[in-house]
């Protein structure tokens, strides 16, 4: 089984990460290959911050 995924490079951590196909962020991807993209560490982190600051 061969699986698609393209490389994306991190915004935040400049990591290479990959998106595999049939989830949002390929989706996201494919229609926009220059837009910004966080690894799910990243997005992960980054929704954490939200919420302390909505929280604040
Ligand atoms: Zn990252």
């Amino acid at each position: 089984m061969c699986v698609i995924f393209y490389e994306v490079i991190c915004l935040c951590c400049k990591q290479v990460f990959r998106v595999y196909e049939g989830t949002e962020k390929y989706n996201k991807f494919k229609k926009n290959r220059n837009g910004k993209y966080c690894c799910d560490d990243c997005s992960h982190k980054i929704k954490i911050e939200a919420m302390k600051n909505f929280f604040r």
